[in-house]
């Protein structure tokens, strides 16, 4: 059979698997494949990776076969090579493949990486400071240094920074070799249910483990979502095993992610996590230093320090503030005076002088059972004392944004286990004891207000 010959068999075999196959499958995987040669009654095929090999032979030789004989009785059997000839990188046939089977958005793995979050603009303080050490040492150096790299902290506090800025900084040390993938979790599981409703889940598997570097963002999003739990177990345990590097990034330490199923929880400890802490004034007024150097109008010291002392919450926020009263200025020409700025700032202000102190919890817990204050953090058991405390603790865990073992800590040093079960019975309490839970309504109240 000459070229020509060859290539006509070959379209109407795709077009033959094409209805008995479906799309899908002969986008994915029939595509991909590019015709050789015709010798002895073997049709000879080659293959752009050796996995596309392996899945095409494994699953469906039989069936080219076939589609071949009803165009030509002497092909007897199909030979498939890898062939670097005609090698395509894997990255983009995965993209290929997937454009091919949905053209309604973006195909590009990772999303977009926003040039401001570098390391040179992270402000490192106390707070960050491990976080940071690790990012950087993951980012620049040449073997997988840890894996995974587990970054946690509470909303707004520079998780996202971080991720960013290894990204970009592993890009621009390793500009060719390095597949890099970031996304955040709730992407990660949209891509997953696309492959599986279109019954492309090997594409899928196959796509994310030619990456070199995978980061999720936000994986407590993941949390009580069983089946991408487990495809993303899978996906985690193929990277780390072929030395690639993983970094996830969540709002809880691994074994504070409730609904994570243990064995991914323990799975996400085994490398290097590194917790961001609240800020402090220190590192407030630092990023406020550098984003205000960085701005064309000329912000007072003493409006730095207000917004630093005032806006506690998070990273987020503080810089909104300052965004609102640049803008104040810019657009509206008010002068930038702390005055103003009270003013600008006034919703703010009120929210974040409304949070709730762990210390404030344990003193209005203790007048309200009239026990001593101490007895949040000794080991005594009694009853009288045992029930308050765990009432103080589980008001922590609602009314505050720390976490079982940062509330643990403020316990005397108490396990986070401890925390946990006291967290629960007082759920259940508040259930079965109306008292318990005319307390707790009272309490809550008194501190909101
Ligand atoms: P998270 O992902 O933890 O919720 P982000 O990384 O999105 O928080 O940070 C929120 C905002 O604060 C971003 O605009 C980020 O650039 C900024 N930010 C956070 N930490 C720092 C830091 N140390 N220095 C400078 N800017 C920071
Ligand atoms: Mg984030």
């Amino acid at each position: 059979m000459n070229y020509s010959d060859l290539a006509t068999l070959w379209n109407s075999v795709c077009r033959k698997l094409r209805s008995e196959l479906g799309d899908p499958v002969v986008n994915s995987w029939i595509l991909p494949l590019s015709i050789d040669k015709f010798d002895a009654n073997t049709l000879y095929l080659n293959a752009p990776s050796m996995f596309l090999r392996d899945w095409v032979v494994n699953n469906y030789a039989d069936k080219i076969v076939s589609c071949c004989q009803t165009e030509n009785q002497s092909v007897k059997v199909i030979n498939v090579s890898v062939s670097s000839a005609n090698a395509v990188p894997e990255k983009i046939i995965a993209f290929s493949r997937f454009e091919q089977i949905k053209t309604d958005e973006v195909t590009d793995l990772s999303i977009p990486l926003d040039p401001k979050l570098t390391f040179e603009n992270f402000v490192v303080g106390k707070p960050n400071e491990l976080a940071y050490a690790a990012a950087l040492r993951v980012a620049e150096s040449d073997k997988v240094a840890y894996n995974p790299l587990f970054l946690y902290g509470a909303v707004g506090l520079g998780k996202t920074h971080l991720m960013h800025s290894i990204a970009w900084t592993i890009k621009s040390r390793l500009p060719k070799q390095r597949n890099i993938a970031y996304m955040s979790a709730e992407k990660f599981m949209y891509h997953f249910i696309k492959s599986v409703r279109y019954k492309d889940t090997m594409a899928f598997k196959e796509q994310f483990r030619s990456v070199d570097v995978l980061m999720i963002d936000d994986i407590q999003f993941i949390c009580g979502k069983e089946s991408t739990q487990e495809e993303f177990f899978h996906t985690f345990n193929a990277l780390v095993d072929n030395n690639r590097q993983v970094i996830v990034s969540a709002d809880k330490s691994p074994s504070d992610l409730n609904g994570m199923e243990e064995r991914l929880k323990s799975r996400l400890g085994w490398g290097l996590v590194a917790d961001i802490h609240p800020t402090t004034y220190e590192l407030r007024l630092g990023i406020l230093q550098s984003k205000a150097a960085a701005c064309s109008v000329k912000i007072p010291d003493k409006v730095l320090e207000f917004i630093a002392h005032k806006i506690t919450s998070n990273i987020r926020e503080l810089e909104g503030a300052l965004n609102r009263i640049i803008a104040n200025a810019v657009f509206v020409g008010r002068e930038i005076t702390v005055e103003n700025a009270r003013e600008v700032l006034s919703d703010l202000l009120r929210t974040s002088e409304r949070k709730v102190s762990i210390e404030e919890i344990q003193k209005k817990v203790a007048a309200h059972y009239s026990i001593k204050l101490n007895d949040m953090f000794s080991p005594r058991r009694v009853r009288q004392v045992a029930v308050p405390r765990q009432i103080a603790m589980y008001l922590a865990k609602k009314l505050t944004t720390l976490s079982l073992p940062e509330i643990g800590k403020n316990f005397g040093g108490r396990d986070h286990t401890t925390v946990l079960h006291a967290v629960k019975k007082i759920e259940e309490l508040v259930n079965e004891d109306t008292n318990i839970s005319e307390d707790i309504k009272l309490l809550t109240t008194i501190l909101n207000r």
